[in-house]
């Protein structure tokens, strides 16, 4: 997608749009008593919290037709930033009503409807959790299938206590279409991950993939070449990624997305992926013949028909990168390449003799950034990190008929980004590929 302000506001509007279909349902009909402008206030921002963690669901990433417009990391950042906001107003409901009125707080009491209490007590207790648990995975050590499942039930299971809630309360849900329309429009948020979690695998169980070969590579990385069978694979663009179910059966907690390293011309699928955890560390083990699922290809890291490519890349972020050089050379095609591709030293350095070969092939210009030098290093390498004087340093002077592909570790990325914005890069082509996206 282009990124103007036009589309911005467009994209916005449908946002705010969706996330009001609660409070709008609320207003639309016989406007109760009027009970003060705070009252009033803590009781929309329940309406619009539940519309917000409602839509959480639709930008979960695996939307098809949404995803590739903004880019997975885009979408899951934003999912990230409403999430926040939604628990916000979903915890300043109560804590705002109790406060002005202390009788709203019988709703928390056991005494008086018990299942009630426990359901409200439990979605506090929930959005805590979800916040929590979301925020400080990596440091409370829970793995990321257990957070993915956590996270996925306790959002489905709080937006039902809400809808439950508006309904029972009924204060400004009176009238039957009101509560069906609320049933509906928010029972389809949570119907797309069900989608995702079940109808898609179900569907998919009927395209495997078979992995025919595994390659070591550079750094600790393994790339599997996968062969559809019994159908005829997936269409995909160079630098699009899938994400992929080891076994036989596509219905596993395991799924984790990676660029697709091969060539987009042919039906066979290169993953390569960097030995760094429990799925990850699976691989060099694997044997030929295994069945895998494909769910994809997902993602907006690809080519500009009209742009030569200035790529900044480090470690296994080279993935996406060398499945775009792959096709290049099968397309015969003079696009103009840069690629800074950083890594720690010379020994490490994945893929390496094939960027050599295709330096000889296709119209790349290669530059090693390293941390260490090699004993006799070549002129096509650089000492250092990824900072602006290096990009600067190899930046074309015809800035504008670049697209800039940015994909390595986040300080990396974080750096490469900055400086491509300094040096005055048409931001609309400029793409971030992030790999650790939660
Ligand atoms: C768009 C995209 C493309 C990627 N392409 C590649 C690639 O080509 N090569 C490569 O080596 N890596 C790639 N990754 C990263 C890769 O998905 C993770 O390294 C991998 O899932 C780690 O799993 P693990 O269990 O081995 O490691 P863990 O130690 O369990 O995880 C390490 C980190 O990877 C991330 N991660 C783990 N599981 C998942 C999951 N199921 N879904 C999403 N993220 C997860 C988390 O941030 C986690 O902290 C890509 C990630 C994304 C988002």
């Amino acid at each position: 997608m282009k990124y103007s302000a036009k589309n911005g506001a467009k994209w916005l509007a449908i946002y705010v749009l969706l996330v009001m279909i609660p409070f709008l349902c609320a207003i639309s009909g016989s406007l109760p008593e009027y009970r003060g402008p705070v009252i009033e206030f803590g009781v929309a921002l329940g309406f619009v919290g539940m519309g917000m963690l409602a839509v959480q669901f639709l930008f979960s990433g695996r939307i098809r037709e949404v995803a590739p417009k903004f880019g997975m990391d885009n979408i899951l950042q934003y999912h990230r930033e409403m999430g926040i906001l939604a628990l916000l107003f979903l915890l300043m409901h109560p804590a705002i009503l109790i406060f002005v009125q202390p009788e709203f707080g019988e709703y928390f009491n056991p005494q008086v409807n018990l299942p009630r209490a426990i359901a409200l007590s439990s979605a506090t207790i929930g959005l805590v959790i979800l916040a929590f648990s979301s925020l400080y995975r990596a440091i409370i050590g829970l793995s990321y299938e257990l957070w993915r499942l956590i996270h996925g039930t306790l959002s489905a299971l709080i937006l039902i206590v809400g809808i439950a809630h508006s309904i029972q309360v009924g204060h400004y849900l009176n009238a039957t279409w009101q509560k069906m329309a609320i049933i509906t429009t928010m029972g389809l948020a949570i119907y797309f991950v069900i989608h995702t979690r079940i109808v898609r695998p179900w569907v998919n169980r009927k395209r495997p993939y078979v992995i025919r070969n595994i390659i070591a590579e550079r750094d600790d990385c393994w790339t599997i070449e996968l062969t559809p069978q019994g159908h005829q694979g997936m269409k995909y663009k160079c630098g699009q990624f899938v994400w992929i179910t080891i076994g036989s059966t596509p219905f596993k907690m395991q799924q984790h997305p990676f660029s697709i390293a091969s060539a987009c011309t042919g039906s066979t699928i290169k993953l390569t992926a960097k030995n760094s955890g429990d799925f990850t560390s699976t691989w060099k083990n694997l044997k030929p013949e295994t069945t895998a699922y494909l769910e994809g290809p997902f993602g907006s890291f690809t080519p500009e028909p009209e742009k030569h490519m200035f790529m900044v890349m480090g470690g296994i972020g080279i993935t996406p990168g060398i499945g775009m050089l792959r096709t290049l050379e099968q397309q015969n095609s003079s696009k103009e390449v840069i690629l800074l591709y950083a890594n720690p030293d010379w020994e490490n350095i994945t893929f390496r003799e094939e960027l050599e070969r295709l330096r000889t092939v296709v119209n790349l210009q290669l530059i090693h950034v390293l941390q260490e030098l090699p004993q006799n290093p070549q002129s096509n390498i650089e000492k250092g990190l990824i900072d602006y004087e290096i990009i600067k340093k190899h930046a074309p002077a015809n800035l504008n008929d670049f697209a800039f592909y940015i994909c390595g570790p986040k300080p990396m990325m974080d750096a490469a980004e900055l400086a491509v914005r300094d040096l005055g890069a048409d931001w609309r082509y400029v793409y971030s590929e992030r790999f650790n996206i939660i």
